[in-house]
């Protein structure tokens, strides 16, 4: 069968769980050879051997996004399996939520380290064979709160407006010159385990307070929108996509 994404080879962090996991699934099933990033290896393996059950291409490399080199020998270990990568999926991110005056700034530098140097040094280990190989397609997974902050979301939000920033400015400097296309994904929120991460009490009663008895996003649904973006014809750069939930008033 020919599939959309049948030629390429793309590179997802944060793989082990939540948007990651569905978003390697589903380029996987369009044809795409997968390399899974995140630390648990276990799950790493489980969805690797998911993958392969049902026909597709998958490497499982455990990595901590905020070890650089641990980055850089992940992405090399995809290239000697698959060939350059094609379509880098910058997922992985943390939010332990806390107002400022909450002082967690051991949590703030955390963010900080996953959610903006993760994402960079991803873009630092793929850069060069996009710019030698004639392109390739980033996504960054933003949020909604990239676009605003929130109480209790300031530093968190800040790390997202910085992927928006990154977002924009890969367009301006390697899209129309080095044909490398970027897509900030900006999920409202989402049914994943990222909540399980914050450890500030208050915040975490909150935000499972705001959010008892309404509908939130599946994971699915933001592997959706990736999709959408990175089986666009080559002439097509989906630079923003912006999904909430319907039940998101904020
Ligand atoms: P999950 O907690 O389910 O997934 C987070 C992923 O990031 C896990 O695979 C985790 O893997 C990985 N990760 C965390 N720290 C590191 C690290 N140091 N090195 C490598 N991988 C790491 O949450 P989501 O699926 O929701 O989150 C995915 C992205 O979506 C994040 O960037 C998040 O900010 C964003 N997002 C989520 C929203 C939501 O409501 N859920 C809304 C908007 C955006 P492991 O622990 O195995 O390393």
């Amino acid at each position: 069968m020919d599939l959309l994404l049948s030629e390429k080879v793309a590179v997802v962090t944060g793989a082990s769980s939540g948007i990651g996991a569905a978003t390697a699934r589903s380029l996987a099933r369009a044809g795409a050879a997968v390399t899974l990033a995140a630390r648990r290896q276990g799950r790493l393996d489980a969805l690797r051997d998911e993958i392969e059950a049902e026909g597709g291409r998958a490497l499982a490399v455990p990595t901590d996004v905020t070890r650089r080199e641990e980055v850089e020998a992940m992405v090399d270990r995809a290239v000697e399996a698959f060939g350059p990568v094609d379509i880098l999926v910058n997922n992985a991110g943390v939010m332990p939520l806390s107002p400022l005056r909450a002082g967690r700034v051991e949590e703030w530098e955390r963010m900080v380290d996953v959610n903006v140097k993760g994402v960079l040094y991803g873009i630092a280990a793929v850069l060069p064979q996009m710019l030698d190989g004639g392109g390739g397609h980033i996504v960054n997974v933003g949020s909604v709160a990239g676009r605003r902050p929130f109480p209790g979301g300031t530093v968190y939000s800040a790390t997202k407006f910085a992927v928006r920033a990154i977002s924009a400015g890969i367009h301006k400097e390697l899209s129309a010159g080095e044909k490398i296309r970027v897509t900030d994904i900006e999920p409202g929120v989402v049914d994943t385990e990222l909540p399980a991460g914050i450890e500030h009490g208050p915040s975490r009663e909150g935000f499972e307070g705001r959010w008892t008895g309404r509908r939130m996003l599946e994971p699915g649904d933001v592997a959706d929108a990736i999709l959408f973006a990175v089986t666009a014809p080559d002439r097509v750069n989906v630079n923003e996509i912006l999904v909430r939930p319907t039940d998101q008033d904020t």
